[in-house]
Order: C-alpha cells, then sequence, then structure tokens
C-alpha cells in the first residue's frame, strides 16, 4: 500500500501474504494497531472479534461477528496515528461510492457495510466493516504451488476482475493503483474449514475468561493454530514427495475443482479519484506501470497494466516483471528493460515523455547504462518456459499484448477486454 505517506512507492505491502508471518509486535505502540482479542466487542457491543484474517502496513483484518445482523464480517482496524487515520476515512469514502452504486452487488468489488471509530489503549482507530471475502488470489497462486491454475480458471478470473475495474474506471471515476493478487480475495475460500459459515462455526461471544487484555500480541491459541497448520504443510509436501509429481497435481487440480472462482477487487487504501491523483509514484513494484516509472501521466490504463501482470501470474505462477538493482543500474532501469525485453522497444516518444525520462534514456529512446537487451517475447516464453501449447499461447497473446502497450491511450479499457474472443 500506500504512497500516500511518500515513502517511494516500493514494494510496501508484504501484508499477511508476504514474506512475513505476522505482523510483529513493533507496530503494537501509541499510533499503531490495536491489540485486539477473539470476544472483544465493537461499535457499542455490535461486532465481536472472531479470529484474526489478515494485515498490512495500516490494519489488521478481523473477521467478527455481527451480533445485530447475525452474520460473519471482515473488520479492519486501522492504525492509530492521525496519517492512517487519513487513509481510513479517504477508503470509506471511495468504497461508500462503490457500494452504494452498486445496489445488486453484481460490481465485483468489496462491499462496505459500516465504519466507527474504536478508542484503545493505542489510540483511536478507524474501524471499516466489509463482508467477509475468501482467500486472496495470492494464495491461490501458492496452493497451486506456483504452476499456474490453468488457463480456463485464469478467464473465469480475469472476467470478474474486468467487471470490477470497468465498474471503477467507467461508472465511479476511480482508479484502484495497487491492483495485484494480494488484493483481489476469492468470495469463497479454498478450505471450506476456514469459511465460518459452511464450516458452521458457533461465534465467541465473549472473551475467554482469564485472557489478559493487551499483553501478547498473538494469543496461546492462535500459536497453537500456526504450529498445526505449519505441521499440515508438512505433512502434504511429504505425499507430494512418495505420490510423485503427477498424482500430487490431479490431487490439487481436484481440489480446485470445486471452488467458485468469483472474486472481487479490495484494498481501497490507495485509490483515487482520477480527477483528484494524490500521489506521483503508484503501484506496487513489479506490478508498476511504464509510465509512472518515468513520471508521465498516469490514468485508469495504469490500472489495466496491473491486470495484465496479474493475469500473466495466474497463467504461469511467476511474475511477469521481477526487477532487482543490478552493478550499476536502477530497479527501475532494469524494470524498463526487462519490458523492452518482452514487449520490444518503448516508442521514443513514450520514453521521453516522463519527468524521469532523461535518468534512463538518451535522446534515441534508448537505455543509457543497459545496452544490450535480449529479446524474448510474451509468447515464446508462453512456450519454451511454461509448456504452454502453440494455440494457447497465441491465444493468451493475443489477449494480454495489447494491454502491455507501452502508450497508455493504447491500452483497451477493461470493458473492451470483456468482448475479447479468448474471454467469450
Ligand atoms: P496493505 O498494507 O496491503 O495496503 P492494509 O492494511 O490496507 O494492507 P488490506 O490490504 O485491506 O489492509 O487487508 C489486509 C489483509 O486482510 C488482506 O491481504 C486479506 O488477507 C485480509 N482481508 C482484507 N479484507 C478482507 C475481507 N473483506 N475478507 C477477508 N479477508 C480480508
Ligand atoms: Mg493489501
Amino acid at each position: 500500500m500506500a504512497s500516500l505517506f511518500g515513502n517511494g512507492g516500493y514494494s510496501f505491502s508484504s501484508g499477511s501474504e508476504g514474506e512475513d508471518e505476522d505482523e510483529g509486535t513493533e507496530g503494537y505502540r501509541k499510533g499503531g494497531y490495536h491489540a485486539a482479542r477473539p470476544g472483544d466487542r465493537f461499535a457499542g457491543g455490535r461486532f465481536v472479534a472472531q479470529r484474526k484474517l489478515g494485515w498490512g502496513n495500516f490494519s489488521t483484518v478481523w473477521l467478527a461477528y455481527d451480533t445485530l445482523e447475525s452474520r460473519f464480517v471482515a473488520l479492519k482496524i486501522q492504525k492509530s496515528a492521525r496519517d492512517y487515520a487519513h487513509a481510513a476515512r479517504h477508503e470509506i469514502e471511495l468504497l461508500s461510492a462503490a457500494t452504494k452504486a452498486d445496489p445488486t452487488n453484481s460490481k465485483c468489488v468489496v462491499r462496505l457495510l459500516d465504519h466507527f471509530k474504536h478508542a484503545g489503549p493505542n489510540g483511536q482507530h478507524v474501524c471499516l466493516v466489509t463482508e467477509f471475502l475468501g482467500d486472496s488470489l495470492l494464495r491461490l497462486i501458492r496452493y497451486n504451488r506456483c504452476k499456474g491454475i490453468g488457463l480456463s480458471r485464469v478467464k473465469e478470473i480475469c472476467r470478474s476482475v474486468l467487471v470490477g475495474l470497468d465498474y471503477l474506471h467507467n461508472e465511479l471515476g476511480i482508479i484502484h493503483t495497487d491492483l495485484k493478487p494480494e488484493n483481489v480475495l476469492l468470495v469463497s475460500t479454498i478450505n471450506p474449514a476456514k469459511d465460518p459459515v459452511r464450516s458452521g462455526f458457533t461465534p465467541i461471544l465473549d472473551r475467554p475468561v482469564g485472557n489478559q487484555y493487551g499483553g501478547a500480541v498473538i494469543s496461546f491459541s492462535e500459536k497453537m493454530l500456526k504450529m498445526r497448520a505449519r505441521r499440515a504443510v508438512a505433512k502434504i509436501s511429504q505425499r507430494r514427495v512418495s505420490l510423485g509429481g503427477v498424482a500430487a497435481e490431479v490431487d490439487e487440480e481436484r481440489n480446485l475443482d470445486g471452488i467458485s472462482l468469483k472474486c472481487k477487487i479490495v484494498d481501497f487504501g490507495n485509490a483515487c479519484w482520477a480527477d483528484q491523483q494524490l500521489a506521483g509514484e503508484i503501484q506496487t513494484r513489479q506490478y508498476r506501470a511504464p509510465e509512472v516509472i518515468i513520471g508521465s501521466r498516469y490514468s485508469y490504463s495504469a490500472d489495466m497494466w496491473s491486470f495484465a501482470c496479474m493475469a500473466f501470474e495466474l497463467a504461469t505462477g511467476e511474475l511477469l516483471f521481477a526487477p532487482k538493482c543490478c552493478q550499476g543500474c536502477s530497479e527501475d532501469e532494469d524494470h524498463l528493460a526487462q519490458m523492452m525485453e518482452t514487449l520490444g522497444k518503448m516508442p521514443r516518444k513514450m520514453a521521453t515523455s516522463g519527468t524521469r525520462s532523461k535518468d534512463y534514456f538518451d535522446r534515441y529512446g534508448d537505455l543509457k547504462r543497459i545496452k544490450r537487451l535480449k529479446f524474448w517475447p510474451l509468447d515464446r516464453i508462453l512456450v519454451e518456459r511454461f509448456d504452454f501449447t502453440e494455440p494457447d499461447a497465441k491465444g493468451f497473446t493475443d489477449f494480454l499484448q495489447p494491454i502491455l502497450d507501452f502508450t497508455p491511450e493504447n491500452r483497451p479499457s477493461a470493458m473492451q477486454c470483456l468482448k475479447h474472443p479468448w474471454l467469450n
């Protein structure tokens, strides 16, 4: 998340799905996270915390029980410092607009149900109540052991995300600015046992006796659950080894078959009205559009670029672009070089149009510090590296390549993508 805070827009979003297993203890201080416990009540007692669902740099997110409506919801408890509160109010503004304009709940954007302030030992926390959703696409990708989830599933997910983007862009005038697998959640969960409704989970309505408030961040029971989960994962991988690759794959495929792949876009902490852009540098590194890197004007089409990167990742299990600092060149330059190796040379007009163009490009539109590019086009990558059949690679490339146009104005809109033959 983040450029609101001017931290340079790098891949801050480790979040609940990133490398770090949990949010650590550091953030639990004045101005930081609120230390919630199962059984804690919010909004005058209406919402009861059940278990932590995830976390980000700005908040922890809890499964909560809504005693008024008798349903499970997601409760996002923002850190309390002023800037975080400001960001949460901004998110509320955008999500309220998105929820209000979609009375039939068909637009693939998470619904805001309520919001309020909660006073705790670390300060006043703005809280957002949204509908409870399932696993993120990142979890889905990892669940399938980063092998790609199959093109028919990719198509199904792409349709949902495009419906969401078309709604944000065309009907609301919102740019999401941080589209990536972590920020798209399935409506259902991969593991039905984790779904409180399907698993018949009885809501916790009181804090367990003897559970001291404000002490350790992770409760004992949470630790036990984590240890059990780790052991279960170890067992599964052992089984995979003994079954051998093919059998294990069939097993995984069958598991994915049962689940609905309808999904929704979440995390509007960085989203903006297209006519009120706040941050110059947007998006998480790997999903960042070329115009953002060079400091040129961006709009809705920057989300489309991220969408294409995400579709590639769903289909292959690997990032389309994974830039890093290399000897004598920055992450930005490596990123631009990787783009040009896959997509061809950036048009000179585009390359020289940004406020940072001169740092990276000479006046002919060639990179200053990276001279020898090895061209490896998208369809060849799909065939040679990911074993796609020629027709599959061609179909997918026909869909993706136009969205990955260096010139933002040339990229198709979400609506145009929805009409593409590959999806129909
Ligand atoms: P970031 O640092 O990524 O911007 P954030 O603090 O703004 O994070 P979110 O990204 O909105 O928080 O949420 C953090 C995590 O909580 C998500 O990655 C997801 O795992 C979980 N989560 C968020 N909303 C929901 C929901 N409606 N249902 C289920 N889980 C959710
Ligand atoms: Mg997030």
